[in-house]
């Protein structure tokens, strides 16, 4: 599907929803709107190499007194950020999801943070909601949580 967009509210402010997929085919008009403030990113489900350049070159041009705060961003938005530079430009990561598994149902469940919810890119300690069992990081936390440390 590709990208489509959904007006809300967060915080008080103008909020912009994403969802599908960043293809070749992408419009970013969205982005270049001064009106929103933030844009959530929990369904921006799929992200081609194109649709990225075209994201990252809209995303620079955004003026840098008008920043937009990223929220709920997917774990995929944050393997993304981790290894391109200038992903989201002038712009701030606010809330993401980060990935979690259970040793002893073998399930993975993603919790969202916030970013000071990570200290010295330490995962917050979690608890499975089926068996109450502290929950295992399920990617490199160094890796994962890098973006965090510029
Ligand atoms: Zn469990």
């Amino acid at each position: 599907m590709p990208l489509q967009y959904t007006d809300g509210e967060f915080e008080g402010k103008k909020l912009l929803i994403v969802e599908g997929s960043l293809d070749d085919t992408v419009d970013l008009a969205p982005f270049e709107d001064p009106s929103y403030t933030y844009v959530d990113c929990e369904k921006l489900n799929r992200m081609l190499s194109v649709g990225i350049r075209k994201w990252v070159l809209t995303l620079k041009a955004r003026p840098s007194d008008a920043p937009l705060y990223f929220v709920r961003c997917s774990v995929m938005f944050v393997e993304q950020l981790n290894v391109i530079d200038g992903f989201v430009g002038n712009s701030e990561v606010q809330s993401f999801f980060a990935p979690y598994i259970c040793e002893d149902c073998d399930e993975e469940h993603a919790f969202l943070l916030k970013k000071d919810d990570v200290v010295d890119s330490e995962a917050p300690s979690k608890t499975c909601p089926s068996c109450s069992k502290e929950l295992e990081f399920d990617e490199d936390e160094d890796e994962f949580f890098e973006f965090l440390e510029d």
